[in-house]
């Protein structure tokens, strides 16, 4: 495939912030990509030549790109710089350039999808003496060859800037509109005259005109069916596509999988030690009557350590450890590799744990801020670990020996941790649980895990699969408090006297369907000093590359920094557009490491401890 289709897509996909013309022209060309192909196709839509969970990166700096569009375009580097400075955007440079050389000189080589793709991995696998002049020959190649548009695109994914809004709802539908059109044409047809997408009529919605042969065909079988089944038929295709990429974390190896083998193909999609999975969450429950309402009778209870979650693959000598949003951090924690190798049965195995944080001297668990630092650490990492030691605490086995688990009944993956892991205190350990039936003692044994330091308890239920990426009651929360909220930070103010060098009040936004909705400002919890903790400081630097607008002290930020914040009550309020204030908050910790901006509390979420919170002053 010609790397000028995938540019002209790109143009389509840029051109339009509606999803369902997204998603048709997306469709469109993964029909045409090869088998071979759609790996690639898949990735790179999404400005990437690896699946995000793999941390290999192409590593080149602004600095080398100006050199290569230099050597590739014949022009000196000073005019790159002077024409980089005139739009900031080095795509537009590299277009710029290429095209004035290309009017004077022959055609080169055509370039394909698989020669970017090929040139921008190769990228990753030099280093040492002499790999900065390899990677500038590399890129220089690619945009020798390319035409303007496509030169504007190759720097654009070398830059990590390609941002033409294919998020993974959109990658999911247009696999699902490419390889299952039946199934999809009873819900939407493209109009033959205005082409947009639109739900099967006689005529069309959107222009009036009257709909080709085949759309009225779709709008009369879709009325037949009735379109609630027709939405069924439609919305279990699009499950099985979610599910098969919980399971990979790989739209391209889901493509691949729907276009060749059809639903069986997604259905058998296999996980693999050294694939990601998406975690399993856990619901919230008031009462342990509750938690026993959805967990059945008996259920298995476990302390709920308060760490961080850490998927623990192991294949023969290869370890490799993602947190619970699917970040390689292996490199991260020697200590935990050495610890898997030393204390697991089996060379081939996929564990489910929380890694828990305890201080040296006293043996005792700290809170997860304290240990937070290690997720990021690129160096002095054996130092930190001895002064940061953590604990794995394992439970849940995904697959063994290459058989996966996450079908079988939770009691069976537990039996098989339980025979798997030779727990060794402040090492690793098998999660702490008892099977119990009865409320007393479920809440002594609360009692007992609060008095261990750890949040409150985990209350599952023995017989349920694993379900990947869904937060389904398989397991439940216990922790009798109310709860701390998770929101995005908005927008903030900088501070007067002498915290005017800080950002020092936060506006913070809960979710509602995707749109950010503002529930209150918050200043305090931080500290003025570093070593103190969670420093204004810090937030600081956080926030300020994220500055997006600014009106006097006032700054909009792009949505990025998750901070958890406690209150004393939620309030109904006509100041916030979500409706609720927050009455006293207070920064707990800085959660961005582990949760994004879809992770966060919704809206739903606020109205649910609001209600709870009257019922408990009731
Ligand atoms: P919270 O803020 O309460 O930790 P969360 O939104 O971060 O919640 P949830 O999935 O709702 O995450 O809560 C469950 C989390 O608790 C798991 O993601 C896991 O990291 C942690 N955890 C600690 N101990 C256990 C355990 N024994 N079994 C399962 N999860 C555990």
């Amino acid at each position: 495939m010609k790397y000028s289709e995938l540019a002209e897509l790109y143009e389509r996909l840029d051109s339009t912030t509606k999803r369902l013309e997204k998603t048709y022209h997306l469709s469109e060309f993964l029909r045409k990509a090869s088998a071979d192909e759609i790996g690639a196709v898949i990735l790179m839509v999404q400005g990437r030549v690896f699946p995000s969970f793999d941390e290999r990166e192409l590593g080149v700096a602004n600095q080398h790109l100006i050199k290569a569009i230099s050597s590739a375009s014949g022009t000196p580097t000073a005019t790159v710089e002077k024409e980089w400075a005139k739009t900031g955007d080095l795509g537009k440079v590299a277009e710029l350039l290429v095209k004035w050389k290309k009017q004077s000189t022959l055609a080169a080589a055509e370039l394909t999808v698989k020669k970017v793709f090929d040139n921008l991995r190769k990228l990753t696998e030099l280093s040492g003496q002499g790999s900065v002049d390899r990677k500038l020959q590399l890129i220089a190649e690619l945009l020798s060859s390319a035409k303007g548009q496509e030169a504007r695109y190759v720097v654009r994914t070398i830059l990590g800037q390609l941002r033409v809004g294919t998020g993974a709802g959109i990658l999911r539908d247009a696999i699902a509109w490419a390889y299952f059109p039946k199934a999809v044409e009873k819900v939407f047809v493209n109009c033959s005259s205005c082409h947009k997408i639109i739900p099967p009529a006689d005529n069309c919605v959107e222009c009036g005109k009257e709909l080709s042969k085949e759309a009225k065909k779709a709008a009369v079988t879709s009325a037949a069916e009735g379109e609630e089944s027709a939405r069924e038929e439609y919305n279990i295709i699009l499950g099985k596509i979610q599910q098969a990429y919980d399971l990979t974390n790989d739209f391209g190896v889901v493509a691949k999988k729907a276009k060749t083998e059809g639903i069986k193909g997604l259905e058998n999609v296999e996980i693999k030690a050294g694939t990601p999975i998406k975690v399993m969450l856990a619901l919230k429950a008031e009462t342990v009557e509750e938690a026993l309402e959805t967990a059945g009778r008996p259920a298995q209870c476990e302390y709920k350590y308060d760490g961080f979650r850490l998927e623990c693959h192991r294949d023969k000598d290869k370890i490799w450890l993602y947190t619970r949003r699917l970040e390689n951090v292996t490199n991260q924690f020697p200590d935990v590799v050495e610890c898997l190798k030393k204390h697991v049965k089996g060379d081939n195995y996929i564990m489910d744990a929380e890694a828990v944080g305890f201080d040296p001297k006293t043996q005792k668990y700290v809170p997860f801020q304290n240990i937070s630092q290690r997720i990021k650490r690129k160096y002095d990492i054996e130092k930190t670990a001895e002064e940061l030691p953590v604990e794995v605490n394992v439970f849940d086995v995904l697959s063994y020996e290459g058989k996966s688990f996450i079908k079988e009944p939770f009691k069976k993956r537990r039996e098989l941790i339980e025979r798997i892991v030779s727990s060794t205190k402040r090492k690793i350990v098998v999660s702490k649980a008892i099977t119990a039936d009865k409320e007393p003692e479920i809440e002594r044994f609360f009692k007992q895990a609060k008095a261990d330091g750890t949040e409150g308890l985990m209350i599952k239920k023995l017989d349920a699969p694993y379900q990947p990426g869904a937060r389904v009651g398989y397991m439940l929360k216990f922790k009798k408090v109310m709860e701390n909220l998770d929101l995005a930070v908005v927008a903030a103010e900088w501070g007067e006297g002498k915290r005017a060098k800080w950002l020092s009040s936060y506006y913070l936004a809960c979710n509602s369907e995707g749109k950010l909705l503002e529930i209150g400002k918050v200043s305090t919890g931080l500290k003025e000093k570093r070593e103190e903790g969670l420093s204004f400081d810090e937030v600081t630097e956080l926030l300020r590359p994220l500055i997006a607008e600014q009106q006097g002290r006032y700054v909009k930020v792009k949505p990025k920094i998750v901070l958890e914040v406690a209150y004393e009550e939620i309030q109904k309020s006509p100041t916030y557009e979500s409706g609720y204030a927050l009455r006293f908050p207070r920064i707990i910790r800085n959660r961005s490491e582990e949760k994004g901006v879809d992770d966060i509390n919704t809206l739903e979420d606020v109205e649910r401890l609001y209600k709870t919170q009257k019922k408990m002053k009731a």
